[in-house]
């Protein structure tokens, strides 16, 4: 096997809840994370002459070791002393910085292809040992579907696959840094706390209405107090018919769950009318995980 092709897929958060803050700066989580069908694609080709070679459509990526991709590949390849060289292209469609575990996602995709590829023969649960230490969205990525995040965002649990639906994705144009949200949340007090079981119970009993109902994300204030537009996208996805609207992961990035696919591309048109978003996407939810 000399070149692999793979999808890369983004994620939402149904529901964001922080309990407490770690000595070392992590925090304790408890997510529910569920994969979409919005991805980069990426190729893994053999090359000739030795290292790895990133190439990407976005000029602002880094192609060197601070590459997600890079880190990944370079880990498996010096564990396992692989001597010929890697050509990794990221075609990027997954909004960056964004809240959708965009570089998460390429790091356990390159995970995954590097093991077939070079026939290393490591298990999925091998995988996400070493995922965690590129980041600790990676082993969820690695296994993606519904699954309950706990732990730092490593322990997972896999729940009831989400009912389908149609997922609108709204990116603002604006970057927001994962560490100075949780920053700012240290200096809050979490007075509500979103309902994680609520949304686990709706999973069992395939309600798509109840887990819309139950979806909180404990980061949203904290980004909406600095960027309003998060809260005017949230609302004129309710207004045209979604069942819920919220910012997926430490934002800015809003989501919209909808059971009609031409009300969620109204919704889309409306946003971008009132530029208050460029990047649109109606997309749905992916429950397969990988085997
Ligand atoms: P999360 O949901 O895990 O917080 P995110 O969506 O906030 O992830 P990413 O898209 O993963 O964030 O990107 C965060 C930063 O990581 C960017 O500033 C980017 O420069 C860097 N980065 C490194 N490698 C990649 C990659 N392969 N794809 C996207 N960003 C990458």
């Amino acid at each position: 096997m000399d070149k692999l092709d793979l999808k890369a897929l983004g994620k939402i958060n149904l529901g964001l809840d922080v309990l407490g803050r770690r000595e070392n700066g992590y925090h304790d989580v408890r997510m529910v994370m569920q994969t979409i069908y919005l991805y980069d694609q990426i190729r893994i080709e053999k090359a000739k002459e030795p290292g790895i070679q990133i190439y990407t459509n976005l000029f602002y990526l880094p192609v060197n070791e601070n590459n997600l991709a890079y880190r990944a590949a370079d880990l498996l390849m010096k564990e396992f002393g692989i001597k010929e060289g890697v050509k990794i292209t990221l075609d990027k469609h997954i909004p960056v910085a964004a809240g959708m575990a965009g570089g998460s996602s390429n790091a356990a995709a390159v995970l995954y292809g590097i093991n077939r590829m070079f026939s290393l023969g490591l298990t999925q649960k091998e995988l996400m040992v070493r995922g965690v230490s590129l980041g600790a969205d990676v082993p969820y990525c690695i296994m993606r579907g519904t699954v309950l995040a706990e732990g730092i965002g490593e322990v997972l649990t896999p729940l009831a696959a989400m009912p389908r639906c149609y997922v609108l994705i709204a990116k603002p144009p604006i970057s927001v840094s994962t560490k100075v949200v949780y920053e700012k949340l240290d200096s809050h007090k979490i007075e509500v706390h979103p309902d994680i079981d609520g949304i686990i119970d709706g999973l069992k009993l395939h309600d798509l209405r109840k887990v819309a109902a139950c979806m909180g994300n404990v980061l949203e204030n904290v980004t909406i107090e600095e960027y309003p537009v998060i809260e005017d996208i949230k609302k004129i996805m309710i207004r045209e018919g979604a069942l819920n609207a919220m910012m997926s992961g430490s934002g800015p990035t809003v989501f919209g769950l909808f059971d009609d696919k031409r009300r969620a591309r109204q919704a889309a048109f409306g946003i971008k009318e009132r530029q208050l978003a460029r990047q649109t996407y109606v997309t749905s939810v992916h429950n397969a995980r990988r085997r």
